[in-house]
């Protein structure tokens, strides 16, 4: 394997038509594993637990990932801080951890180093462009310092704040990939996505795509928008996707966020590896090239965005050892009856029961609609106290 600096770079395997396959949602992921909380969600297990953000990135190698993003989601120092998250370490030593981890594991394989950077509270309580601005460049030198191999400015709800952080990003000279958190209806102030992507690549993206909060058939659908727009705007651009792992017909703009669901029930709705290659198929059938996920995805999910384009790719991961393609393993069962399903056309034409007589297939979405500037979503350092809880649960349940 080629040494760190002697790895192809991104822009040049995309330019080469190459398939770059992304990594899993890290903080989903490790929240089940019992090294997140959710509801903070933020990162700190990149300097408390090193071993596990070790583990799931060799995984998700193991798997086929060419991408190693840094843990970093909501690293920010502003996000840190936010309602009352007690840290026992500082944002630099977060960041840092995270590189080096991303770092360790990208050089036992195929894989680059993402430094990534998300979208903050400071933003959503209205700070001003350079208090937001300043934020991003703070963990960007950190990225620099550590010589990741590229950036990615992703889960941004407001195309405003992300061509904040894409400027910001651009001036370290790195490739830079820009990616939101929205749907086919547009960021949360109605920017479509296709003006959404050509603002990107204005700010000096690279590549410009969706990530989180919507099913991979919505997001391939609005990334498929956003190369519409760009096209017919004559400009160019390499396309991303990494959508989530659950299925989400039902969601409205705001994404799984507003599903009854989240974030503890939501186990119902994953994608089955076979969904997982129908996804790698549309995506790359619209032209998108760096297919990789988000929350819900496991290392499995991703092995099968990898097994589906083997082809395109030239090869197979080291996580196919055990795994024969289209279930072709169950050739060796005791059970005949099983046997029998060692076969494409059973697992792709199969329909899972879900085994909840009592469940819709369906949820109706929250839908408070509210966003950027409402003083609801101002953020406060201090936990939510009693009081303003019970004025929350009064409100949701009077909805
Ligand atoms: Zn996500």
């Amino acid at each position: 394997m080629a040494p760190a600096g002697q790895k192809k770079g991104v822009l040049e395997r995309l330019e080469a038509g190459e398939v770059v396959i992304g990594d899993g949602g890290f903080v989903f992921a490790l929240e089940k594993r019992g090294y997140v909380k959710a509801g903070p969600w933020t990162p700190e297990a990149a300097a408390e637990h090193p071993e596990a953000v070790r583990q799931l990135h060799r995984e998700f190698l193991r798997a086929g990932s060419n991408v190693m993003q840094t843990f970093t989601f909501y690293a920010s120092d502003d996000k840190l801080v936010n309602r009352g998250h007690a840290q026992r370490f500082t944002g630099q030593q977060i960041n840092e951890a995270a590189c080096d981890l991303a770092r360790e594991v990208a050089n036992e394989g195929d894989a680059l180093v993402a430094g990534g950077v998300s979208q903050t509270p400071s933003y959503l309580s209205c700070k001003s462009e350079n208090d937001v601005k300043a934020i991003f460049k703070k963990q960007m030198d950190v990225f620099v310092s550590k010589k990741v191999d590229f950036l990615i400015a992703e889960y941004f709800e407001h195309v405003e704040e992300a061509e904040w952080a894409v400027q910001v990003l651009k001036t370290s000279g790195l490739p830079v990939a820009a990616s939101l958190c929205i749907g086919p209806d547009g960021d949360l102030n109605k920017v479509s996505p296709g003006d959404c992507a050509v603002k990107l690549i204005k700010a000096g993206a690279d590549i410009v795509g969706i990530n989180c909060h919507f099913d991979p058939e919505t997001c391939v659908k609005t990334v498929k928008m956003m190369k519409e727009g760009v096209e017919k705007a004559g400009l160019k651009a390499h396309y991303m996707c990494q959508p989530l792992a659950f299925h989400t017909p039902d969601c409205n703009c705001q994404g799984f966020i507003d599903l009854p669901e989240f974030p503890f029930c939501l186990e119902p709705r994953i994608l089955t590896r076979w969904d997982m290659q129908k996804y790698a198929r549309d995506a790359y059938n619209v032209g998108i090239r760096f297919i990789g996920g988000c929350c819900g995805f496991e290392p499995y999910h991703i092995r099968a965005l990898a097994e589906e384009l083997a082809k395109e790719r030239g090869c197979l991961p080291a996580g196919s050892e055990k795994h024969g393609s289209w279930g072709s393993g169950l050739d060796m069962h005791t059970k005949p009856w099983v046997r029998a399903r060692a076969r494409r056309d059973y697992w792709e034409n199969l329909k899972p029961a879900s085994g909840r007589p009592f469940c819709p297939s369906l949820s109706k979405p929250d839908a408070w609609g509210i966003t950027k500037g409402h003083a609801d979503l101002m953020q406060q350092e201090e936990a939510t106290s009693h009081e303003q809880l019970k004025v929350l649960f009064d409100k949701a349940k009077s909805k």
